[in-house]
């Protein structure tokens, strides 16, 4: 599994960027990619489908910069 490897992806047939993907396989399109919940109905459509798993983005990270303490 390289899940984590991989860079934010978003839905491969309208590029829209959310926090909830499909990961899905069809004959047109053999290897794994992430389509959005609108698209999926559409995809499981087509021939050879597969489904690969659910992806969230599970907690956001908020990037944090530590405070600089000044004295003065
Ligand atoms: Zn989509």
């Amino acid at each position: 599994m390289l899940l984590h490897l991989l860079p934010m992806a978003c839905c491969e047939r309208c590029s829209s960027n959310g926090s909830l993907h499909y990961r899905v396989s069809t004959t047109a399109r053999p290897e794994w990619h992430f389509v959005c919940p609108g698209c999926w109905p559409t995809t499981s459509l087509e021939e050879g489908y597969r489904y690969g798993g659910t992806r969230k983005r599970s907690g956001r990270r908020r990037q944090r910069r530590p405070q600089q303490a000044t004295t003065g």
